[in-house]
């Protein structure tokens, strides 16, 4: 906090915070502090966020800190949440594109296609994160994708270069975007199809009967801890090694869905690190397979 401009940053008051403590806004409910917190209402306050910190200040965005283990100690940089103006959507019904902020929900963003009579979003009513974790995340489930309709996205670099980039120059793998951690999702453009408003509806009620179904609700988890492997399902090579519905200290193996942990209530990040990587040597060490977290681990290890 010593190298920035005190000054300056306290214009910001109300929206910054210092020695904030991140983990109990991730879904896991674990980890940490950060340095600064800070939640932009506009793109102005981000600019100028941007040309006081100092020159190589560490920064991570966070959007609903669904897809995130946040380490228990410090983490010594900032970070950015994006605020009120980032949380818009707009629809051009003649030219059939959206226009949305990467603040928004996933869920509002799917409510506000179903209430306009627009396919395709549907899967995003379970996903319990922001557009801007969507993008970075390329996240899909139940044969929807978020790269599927994407038109363009508006992104500002840590040197402050705004760019819009279209669709056809990015590449998208799963769970992947190829553009540099730097870059902040600002909003994005989607060509829009509409479609029978009942239709969708009975689309996202069949999701969320399918998540109720297969996946724990309702607790304090990250999801889908490790990607799929080409061949096998992630939580199929957890099954095999015994390791549904276990408990280890304060952190529960879902019974429903092997993939997911679940803190009970005093997990450490750390723990469920090291839950995580043993998993990942029994599974190799008894299948040949390596499975490589889908989870993103953040920040520093050690307490202050
Ligand atoms: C119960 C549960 C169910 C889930 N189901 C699914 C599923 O079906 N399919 C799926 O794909 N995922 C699923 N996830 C994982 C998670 O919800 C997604 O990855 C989601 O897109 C993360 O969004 P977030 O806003 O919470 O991002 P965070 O978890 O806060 O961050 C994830 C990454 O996105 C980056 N990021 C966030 N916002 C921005 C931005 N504006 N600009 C640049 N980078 C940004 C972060 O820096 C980080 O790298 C699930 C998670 C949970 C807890």
């Amino acid at each position: 906090m010593n190298q920035i401009n005190k000054k300056l940053i306290y214009r910001f008051l109300g929206k910054i915070n210092f020695n904030y403590n991140i983990g109990k806004r991730t879904w896991f409910g674990t980890g940490g502090k950060c340095l600064v917190f800070f939640e932009p209402s506009n793109i102005k306050q981000l600019f100028f966020f941007l040309k006081i910190i100092p020159k190589n200040f560490p920064f991570f965005i966070f959007g609903l800190g669904s897809n995130i283990l946040f380490r228990d100690g410090r983490f010594n940089g900032a970070v950015i949440k994006l605020g009120e103006d980032f949380k818009k959507i707009e629809l051009n019904k003649k030219k059939k594109i959206i226009k949305v902020g990467c603040g928004v929900k996933d869920i509002d963003l799917a409510n506000f296609c179903l209430n306009n009579s627009i396919s395709s979003f549907e899967f995003l009513v379970g996903i319990p994160g922001t557009l801007g974790g969507a993008i970075r995340m390329n996240s899909s489930c139940f044969n929807g994708c978020i790269s599927d309709n994407l038109k363009s996205i508006t992104v500002l670099n840590s040197k402050r270069e705004l760019k819009k980039i279209n669709k056809d120059e990015i590449k998208f793998n799963y769970r992947e975007v190829k553009l540099p951690k730097d870059f902040i999702f600002l909003e994005a453009e989607f060509f829009v199809n509409f479609e029978n408003k009942i239709k969708i509806k009975e689309k996202m009620q069949d999701i969320k009967n399918l998540r109720k179904k297969n996946q724990p609700l309702g607790v304090r988890t990250g999801g889908s801890t490790f990607k799929n492997p080409e061949q096998i399902k992630a939580w199929e090579l957890i099954d095999k090694i015994g390791f549904r519905g276990k408990k280890y200290n304060n952190t529960l193996i879902s019974e429903k869905h092997p993939n997911f942990f679940i803190n009970m209530g005093n997990a450490s990040s750390l723990e469920l690190e090291i839950l995580g990587e043993d998993i990942k040597n029994i599974v190799k060490d008894k299948t040949g397979i390596k499975l490589s977290w889908e989870i993103e681990r953040v920040g520093n290890f050690e307490k202050f």
